[in-house]
């Protein structure tokens, strides 16, 4: 070690060669510990300043760090910006000349540089080269990738999975600003580092206006929106290639400068269109979620998801790209139940594809909030928040609430009683007293709390549950068979009687109610409504969940 991992020496460092005073909310923590050696899972918003974690502690020991990135834009930034600073840094790059790479690959045999950053495809190129150098640490950026129960899967970083085998004594750190605990779980097995300690910066973003809205006449409510943000910067994420061409083809009619991206066009023409949006050329970008990774634009006004993300990880990420200045950022979610159907066609064929579905329900559920969209989110990302943010569409206009904290407490006593278990159908199940096999082949009619809440139908239950979740009283665990378990905020629930509100039931219908024009048209979409629920929780043994918006109701037909 040149330096130790004491704050009063690494303090120094940081202020020649970054020229910053001070640590961000976590960098000292995650710096001295893989100084000491250990591995490392950092889990950091984006712009939270995850490079200086693997950054200043590849200067302050012997060696070279080996940073593994996923794009080759995102190691040029990087190391442009560490040689402008006098830093020894390189990237390997197979489109660069054969010198280029002849020199690079002196330079690492030498020993002389402090950070070489190499794509996940090309690591095992340097095997050998890696055997023969002292290596201070690897880092995996963009560690989600590697898992597939994550939301942006890359096959290459597999590969990495066999490093800390390899490499036993030097720390193994994986960075990344989006994974919800599963992917956690998973990046910290797939990397053979189940004992990396965590470090989770929060995840709020509280300049993030969190509004969803109902998917009827998308266009006409985008147009609205767009009429009172002229000038502003803004991405339109779609599902599809095509939509994102269609969608800035009839923005542009409109007379808005929009621009379509997605990742069928050719490299030349996404370079353009990036470059035109990061210097304010092009105001508009309408895309898929190939746009955005590597896109560091502090003044991005609003974030628009014109189809309903696949999990909450994505949608997280991608209304994250807003706002970075930290100044008001406008986010909207459309949330149509056609989307949910495009949506699981896509994931039946995947890998995982049971886990995906667990978490698109998830994203569902996110979407159907009664109560705070941040404290829903928060908590799927580990963090325990349970006061209201005053910056989402629910703080703004918050349906009437019910003090359900004996019902509560009769719920998450019967998670408990399950030994934390069971999914949600069982746990609805016992607290209904339901006589079916699967409550009695596991014997959970012995449970004390079977058949409590028998007062309730099952539909309104399960809505309850859900409220739990999104409160984050509850947690799923999507590797585990989606079996729901306690967080820390249910056990004070249940031993510190915490008081519990929930949103009262019929809030959809009441929904539907407000945005009907006519009575004709109300009835009508009631009864849809009804027919939808009963018919899709029948053909996709899925749970019915309340759907709204009858744009989904059209597209159904
Ligand atoms: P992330 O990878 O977490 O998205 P970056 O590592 O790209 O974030 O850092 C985002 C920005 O924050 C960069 O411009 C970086 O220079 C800056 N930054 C990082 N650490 C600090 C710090 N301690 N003080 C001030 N700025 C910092
Ligand atoms: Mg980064
Ligand atoms: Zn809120």
């Amino acid at each position: 070690m040149l330096v130790t991992d004491r704050k009063e020496h690494l303090l120094p460092l940081l202020k020649t060669h970054f020229g910053y005073d001070n640590f961000r909310p976590n960098q000292l923590e995650v710096i001295q510990d893989v100084m000491s050696t250990n591995d490392v899972l950092a889990i950091m918003p984006t712009g939270g300043g995850k490079s200086l974690c693997f950054q200043l502690p590849a200067l302050a020991l012997e060696g070279t760090a080996i940073v593994v990135s996923p794009l080759i834009a995102l190691m040029k930034d990087q190391v442009d910006v560490l040689q402008a600073n006098g830093i020894a840094a390189a990237y390997s790059n197979s489109s660069q000349p054969y010198e280029v790479q002849q020199e690079i690959l002196q330079q690492l045999k030498s020993g002389s540089l402090k950070l070489f950053y190499v794509a996940p495809e090309s690591i095992g190129q340097f095997d050998a080269v890696f055997q023969e150098i002292k290596i201070s640490l690897f880092a995996i950026d963009e560690a989600h990738c590697i898992s597939s129960w994550g939301h942006d899967f890359r096959p290459a970083y597999a590969q990495l999975g066999s490093l800390k085998a390899r490499f036993l004594d030097i720390p193994v750190m994986a960075l990344t600003a989006t994974a919800d605990k599963t992917t956690q779980d998973d990046i910290a097995e797939q990397l053979s580092i189940p004992h990396a300690s965590r470090h989770l910066a929060s995840f709020n973003r509280p300049n993030l206006y969190l509004d969803v809205r109902p998917g009827q006449d998308r266009m006409k409510q985008i147009l609205n929106f767009l009429r009172e943000r002229s000038d502003e910067s803004g991405i339109i994420y779609c599902l599809s290639r095509k939509s994102t061409q269609l969608l800035a083809e009839k923005l542009q009619q409109s007379g808005y400068d929009a621009k379509a991206y997605h990742a069928g066009m050719s490299t030349e023409e996404r370079t353009q269109v990036q470059e035109d949006f990061i210097n304010d050329r092009t105001p508009i970008i309408c895309a898929t979620i190939a746009f955005g990774m590597g896109i560091d634009k502090s003044n991005v006004r609003w974030v628009i998801h014109y189809n309903l993300p696949k999990n909450l990880e994505g949608y997280y990420q991608e209304i994250g790209r807003s706002g970075r200045d930290g100044l008001p950022a406008h986010t909207l979610l459309f949330y149509s139940y056609a989307d949910v159907v495009q949506l699981r066609k896509f994931i039946a064929d995947s890998e995982n594809a049971q886990v995906q579905f667990a978490k698109l329900e998830r994203m569902q559920q996110y979407a159907e909030a009664l109560s705070c969209r941040r404290i829903a989110l928060l908590n799927y990302f580990g963090e325990h928040v349970t006061e209201g943010c005053g910056n989402c569409d629910i703080c703004k206009a918050p349906p009437s609430y019910f003090d359900a904290t004996l019902l509560t407490q009769k719920i998450c006593s019967a998670v408990a009683r399950m030994n934390e278990k069971e999914p949600m159908g069982t746990l609805i199940d016992v607290l209904r007293g339901a006589q079916n096999a699967q409550v009695f082949e596991k014997g959970l009619q012995h449970v004390k709390t079977y058949g409590a809440v028998k007062e309730i139908s099952w539909q309104d239950l399960q809505q309850y549950v859900i409220q739990l979740l999104n409160q984050g009283v509850l947690e799923i665990n999507f590797r585990e068979n989606s079996r729901i378990s306690l967080t820390p905020l249910a056990k004070e629930i249940l031993y510190d009687k915490k008081p519990v509100q929930l949103a009262v039931l019929n809030q959809v219908e009441q929904q539907v109610e407000k945005k009907a024009r006519t009575r004709k048209e109300k009835q009508g979409l009631f009864e849809k409504l009804r027919v939808l629920r009963y018919q899709i929780a029948k053909e996709q043994g899925v749970p019915a969940y309340v759907v709204f918006g009858d744009a989904s109701l059209k597209d159904m037909e």
